[in-house]
């Protein structure tokens, strides 16, 4: 690697290194705790899929250029020079964590090793070593974001297509439009995915917004990407001056709005915790004879663990069913799906390590004895569907707006 290249990738690494990050990067004391809390190594028993030796790999190019020692005398302070190799160590560390944060909530000090990871992400991109598709599909979110004129037309055309949709199945109200768009002052602007899925008409005034939920710059760890994919619902929601901006099953992109958009005129919610206060006010009803069989709930690591939604679903799921079944560890220590971090985006190329990784997820999901495996996540819904079908766990996968929609009494 040329020094040019070098100095270029530490000014990347120097960018991200505020105060959590240090401490991060100064705190592990090697205990151990952190070994069998990754479902990659529980699942595959690697040792370089332990939470502490994939940061180790970012530690080390740390204490190289960042610290006094490790400049001196890199054995002593076990520093590592920046170089092609430690590239692609770089790669599989961050390439094999789905960002699930169970590392944290076990750490004696709370490290962060999806936010240690980022690091790794952001030197990927640097060196051009990132999987391009990610990239590729955020430079597509920014420019729908800037030019969205060009994209109106055909937007608008596949709204139309889903209101046939909507109307055949939920009866509208003489004047009510079905799937309502830039709507000025709507108390809800629903964020939704390619399509929407688990549309609920007339629960309130709401509007469809433009863009869709997913953050690919999130998952390729771009910073810069990442915003100005979250500042083009922002500006819609200010724009539009709703009241709360609700986004679909997308984990990832759930966090994001709710993490980083700052403070804000309105208030952000994911589609399970709407859908929970729409059956606490009365607003709408479900018929509990639609379900067959018992049922069990995957908890998305980035809307449960990361972002604290853990209630909202179960309150849910008692207007489902009476048999409810829930996982062994509880949401706050459930196993990650094994599909976060990009991993489900990267599609085929990443499918056989998603199945070795995620073990112990299908090995959870199969002692609840449950018959249908309800998510509110889009990529954990994809990734358990592949578990399903690679584990035969003989389950029927489900969105749980969608068993809402389906089971909505009107
Ligand atoms: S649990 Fe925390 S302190 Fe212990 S090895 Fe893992 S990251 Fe380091
Ligand atoms: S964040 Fe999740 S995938 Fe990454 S090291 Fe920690 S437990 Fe493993």
């Amino acid at each position: 690697m040329d020094q040019k290249t070098r100095d270029d990738l530490l000014q990347l690494f120097q960018s991200k290194l505020n105060e959590a990050m240090t401490f991060y990067l100064e705190t592990c004391t090697r205990c151990g705790v952190c070994t069998e809390a990754c479902h990659v190594y529980a699942s595959m028993g690697q040792v370089k899929y332990i939470a502490a030796y994939r940061a180790e790999i970012v530690r080390r190019l740390y204490k190289k250029y960042f610290k006094a020692r490790g400049k001196v005398w890199p054995s002593v302070g076990e520093a590592k020079e920046l170089t092609e190799m430690a590239v692609e160590e770089l790669f599989e560390a961050a390439y094999s964590c789905t960002g699930c944060r169970r590392c944290m909530v076990f750490c004696p000090f709370g490290i962060d090793t999806q936010m240690i990871m980022s690091i790794a992400k952001l030197l990927l991109i640097g060196a051009n070593a990132e999987p391009e598709i990610l990239t590729l599909l955020a430079d597509t979110s920014i420019t729908k974001g800037k030019s969205f004129e060009l994209f109106k037309e055909g937007f608008l055309g596949g709204i139309k297509r889903l209101e046939a949709d909507v109307v055949q199945k939920w009866k509208m109200e003489a004047g009510e439009t079905a799937i309502p768009v830039d709507v000025q002052g709507a108390d809800l602007l629903y964020v939704a995915l390619a399509g929407a899925h688990s549309i609920i008409p007339a629960a309130a005034n709401w509007t469809l917004s433009f863009f869709e939920a997913v953050n690919f710059g999130a998952f390729v760890g771009d910073p810069t990407k990442t915003k100005l994919i979250l500042d083009r619902i922002v500006n819609e929601a200010k724009r539009l001056n709703v009241k709360e901006v609700c986004i679909c099953e997308c984990g990832t992109a759930y966090r994001v709005m709710k993490q980083l958009a700052g403070k804000q005129p309105f208030k952000v919610t994911s589609i399970t915790e709407v859908h929970a206060r729409y059956l606490r006010e009365g607003r709408i009803k479900l018929d509990k004879t639609k379900l067959n069989g018992a049922m069990t709930y995957h908890d998305p690591c980035q809307i449960a663990r990361n972002g604290g939604v853990m209630d909202e679903p179960r309150y849910i799921i008692q207007y489902l069913t009476d048999d409810f079944r829930e996982m062994t560890p509880d949401p706050k220590y459930n196993w990650c799906c094994g599909g976060g971090g990009g991993l489900v985006a990267l599609g085929e190329d990443t499918l056989d390590f998603r199945m070795k990784s995620s073990r112990v997820k299908a090995d959870q999901v199969t002692a609840t004895g449950a018959a249908v495996l309800t998510t509110a996540c889009e990529n954990c819904h994809t990734q358990l569907s592949n578990l399903n079908d690679h584990y035969k766990m003989g389950v029927k996968v489900e969105f749980l707006s969608s068993m809402v929609a389906d089971a909505l009494l009107r």
